[in-house]
């Protein structure tokens, strides 16, 4: 076991040293000898310090350089040190995070976290949370609550009598909703396309003087920060009247809410606080290892009760804050232990600083590819750039190509009818110069296609 461990070891840091050499797309060659770890499963057993040997050969090139400097694609977030550790520790440990019998050590800092988490992001104090996989899960489980509580207030018990027969609730939505709350929707009978849907303005916020009248059984989804801009819906104002008329209001918050540890980006999120649940991604920008999610209530009872564990005779009943009554899963491993060691090596001023770091890089993109003639189309107010190489094909061609040169990785969309790259600056590993090599890339690229 030992040498086993040492050579991973070995061979993870040759991976990571490497990183910001390489081309942060995998090459198609690299890709195609993935099917050489296929083929039908052998009858013999093999070797660990052989199949690791081949696991690195074949599978280190085929990744995407995710945990280096020059991955803007998506919202992703890299890994912070601290944290990639604690991830290799919590392995060997091999806990099951459901129950304190089983883990007192992942319970323990479950707690420790949560109370960190409620407190930096400034929720009200004796918020609940439960550790999830991301922040689609965070949404579902947000919503459960959501569902149980106004139902629960009409008299209804859903975990006991189902859907069938309770009295509709209504959900409302911005324009701008992200796919992973209408999944969550979809799977809860809620459903996905009876939603009311507000419209937003051209940066993506919720328009709260077109909210429709809420009521005792509307669920209100707000967004901190818009996948695609960085927004943020107004809350203040969308939680003051959902507050007046007994509406819950949940709040998808996967990357924006961070945003709070910063008083440079607090502004943004004042009033978020008034909500009644919350969803935040921890393997975005608390760059934490995959896959890490956590969901916050108001009340952790609303929590607990939606998501009902049942009493089987041989599962500990305890006073204690049980893991597994505010996730909708049952084993599932210590995420707790990444999310206290991220936290702890960063403190309160690191985590403020990557965060303010990330954002003053992305508005450094901004101003150096308008400074070249490219058009920006959102306001930079957090990590989040759109930009527009001109006609939806050269927008198109140049994101092709920049992912193919290889020197960083943007992704495109589609923004207000608009095609679009977007750049997301979420990895504590990126630097200045990281940002200035992309930016050099760019230009060249919309260079040599505007001149074909
Ligand atoms: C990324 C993202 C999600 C989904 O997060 P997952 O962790 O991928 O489930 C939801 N909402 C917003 C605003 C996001 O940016």
């Amino acid at each position: 076991m030992k040498e086993l461990l040492s050579d991973v070891a070995t061979r993870a840091s040759r991976y990571l040293a490497g990183i910001n050499e390489r081309s942060v797309a995998p090459s198609s060659e690299a890709i195609a000898r993935l099917s050489e770890l296929g083929g039908p499963l052998p009858d013999a057993s093999a070797d660990p310090a052989e199949l690791l040997a081949l696991l690195d050969e074949i599978g280190s090139p085929a990744t995407v350089a995710t945990s280096g400097g020059r991955y803007f694609g998506f919202v992703v977030g890299g890994a912070l040190p601290a944290s990639l550790a604690a991830n290799w520790l919590a392995g060997a440990w091999d806990q099951n995070a459901a129950m304190q019998i089983m883990s007192p050590v992942a319970a323990k800092l479950e707690e420790i976290v949560e109370a960190w988490v409620v407190d930096l992001l400034g929720l009200p104090p004796g918020t609940g949370a439960g550790f999830v996989t991301c922040t689609t899960m965070a949404n579902f489980s947000g919503l459960a609550a959501a569902r149980s509580t106004l139902l629960r207030r009409a008299g209804w018990n859903v975990e006991d009598n189902g859907l069938f027969g309770a009295q509709p609730l209504r959900v409302v939505v911005g324009q701008e909703v992200h796919v992973s709350l209408l999944r969550a929707l979809a799977i809860l009978g809620l459903g996905r396309s009876r939603v009311i849907t507000v419209p937003a303005d051209d940066q993506g916020r919720m328009r709260a003087d077109a909210l429709p009248p809420l009521d005792g059984h509307t669920i209100v989804c707000i967004q901190a920060g818009n996948v695609n801009t960085g927004a943020f819906d107004p809350a203040k104002e969308i939680c003051s009247r959902a507050r007046e008329a007994g509406a819950w209001v949940h709040v998808d918050g996967a990357f924006g809410l961070w945003g709070a540890v910063s008083p440079l980006y607090a502004p943004l999120v004042d009033g978020f606080e008034n909500a009644d649940s919350w969803a935040v991604d921890c393997h975005k920008w608390l760059n934490v290892p995959y896959d890490s999610g956590m969901v916050l209530v108001r009340e952790p009872d609303n929590l607990r009760r939606a998501l009902p564990t049942g009493n089987a005779a041989y599962l500990a009943q305890s006073s204690q804050r049980e893991p597994w009554q505010f996730t909708p899963d049952a084993s599932r491993r210590a995420r707790g232990v990444e999310l206290w060691a991220a936290l702890r090596s960063l403190g309160r001023s690191g985590l403020r600083e990557m965060i303010e770091r990330n954002c003053r890089l992305a508005r450094l993109f901004a101003d150096r590819l308008r400074g070249a003639g490219i058009r920006v189309l959102n306001d930079v107010v957090l990590n989040q750039v759109l930009v527009s190489f001109g006609s939806p094909e050269e927008t198109r061609r140049v994101i092709a190509e920049l992912q193919a040169d290889g020197t960083c990785w943007c992704g495109g969309t589609v923004w207000q009818n608009q095609t679009a790259m977007r750049i997301s600056v979420s990895s504590w590993a990126t630097t200045d110069e990281d940002v200035e090599g992309s930016v050099e890339a760019m230009i060249r690229i919309a260079q040599s296609v505007k001149a074909c």
